[in-house]
């Protein structure tokens, strides 16, 4: 299938990323932090089962969110197959759930709201827009749980819920015998991603922070780790092992600044008050002037 909208890390994601590792967050932010994490490793895990096990042509949408009369829906995979269009809510719970009364209750008694719920909410909402745009395509979706882990005792079989062990199974059932994908769903893909918005802005959503109260110092661009070993042009992080040049790490943690601080003037030294003067700033001017635009001449000069 061709994936036309791929799914990319939020900004939001990458900025508690940051924050969390040069501050510490509050319980309630934390437990968001993780949850959002979590949710994407799992969109991720989907993706990966998905392009092995479905074959057939189809387009794929990732991540949509949409505008349908007066409500916002947020699609976490929709697949457009030239005979079906397929909602998919992707969730990464873990461990040992028990089915009751419309809720999936835990066994350590914390309980959540059953999320089929929200698919069929979902579903009705995008209905009533390709009703709208006149498409008469079958529409059908599922809420699939893709951690191993998961398992949930005393539920009936239920075509809108995928259990992990039935994943690799309900995919196959989308292969069809279509290979090629008519022009129609080809323009209701692109229809879908017009009518796509943006998100609510990342720093509004970030929690308060401040420049004095966070850790300076350079940064591992994957784990975040300060644990890095920094030589003449290379610099490896001893806690993943990733392995980078000097140079894309001092990109990396300034590109972090500007996420966090996208009204800061970026100068030589407040990237040097960044990363905890591990870099000589002669290095750090030549960075910013490779590899940054620059705005401003002379003392107000600063980039971006
Ligand atoms: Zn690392």
């Amino acid at each position: 299938m061709d994936v036309l909208k791929t799914r990319n890390r939020s900004q939001l994601l990458e900025g508690l990323d940051i924050l969390n590792s040069r501050m510490k967050l509050s319980t309630d932010v934390d437990n968001y932090y993780r949850a959002l994490k979590a949710g994407f490793e799992g969109e991720l895990a989907f993706d990966q089962m998905f392009s092995e096990g479905v074959t057939s042509g189809g387009i794929v949408l990732n991540d949509l969110l949409l505008s349908v009369n007066g409500s916002t829906i947020q699609i976490d995979s929709l697949i457009l197959a030239p005979d079906i269009i397929y909602l998919f809510e992707i969730k990464n719970y873990r461990g040992n759930y028990r089915y009751d009364n419309d809720h999936y209750r835990k066994t350590n008694g914390y309980d959540i709201l059953n999320p089929k719920n929200q698919l069929n909410k979902t579903l009705t909402l995008l209905s009533q827009l390709l009703k709208q745009w006149k498409v008469a395509t079958p529409l059908k979706g599922a809420v699939v749980f893709v951690h191993q882990t998961f398992t949930l005792y005393e539920a009936q079989p239920d075509e809108q819920v995928v259990l992990p062990s039935q994943l690799i199974s309900h995919l196959k059932l989308l292969n069809s015998q279509h290979n090629k994908v008519p022009q129609q769903v080809r323009s209701l893909a692109n229809r879908l991603i017009e009518h796509h918005r943006d998100e609510v802005p990342y720093q509004k959503q970030l929690p308060d922070f401040h420049w004095d109260k966070l850790k300076k110092g350079l940064t591992c661009g994957s784990c975040k780790s300060f644990d890095l070993k920094l030589n003449q042009r290379s610099c490896v992080c001893l806690n993943c092992e990733r392995a980078t040049s000097r140079k894309n790490c001092l990109i990396e943690n300034i590109n972090n600044l500007i996420l966090l601080y996208p009204d800061k003037k970026v100068t030589t030294s407040l990237v040097y008050e960044w990363i905890g003067e591990r870099i000589y700033k002669r290095s750090i001017s030549i960075v910013l002037e490779e590899s940054f635009i620059k705005e401003g001449a002379g003392r107000g000069r600063y980039y971006r």
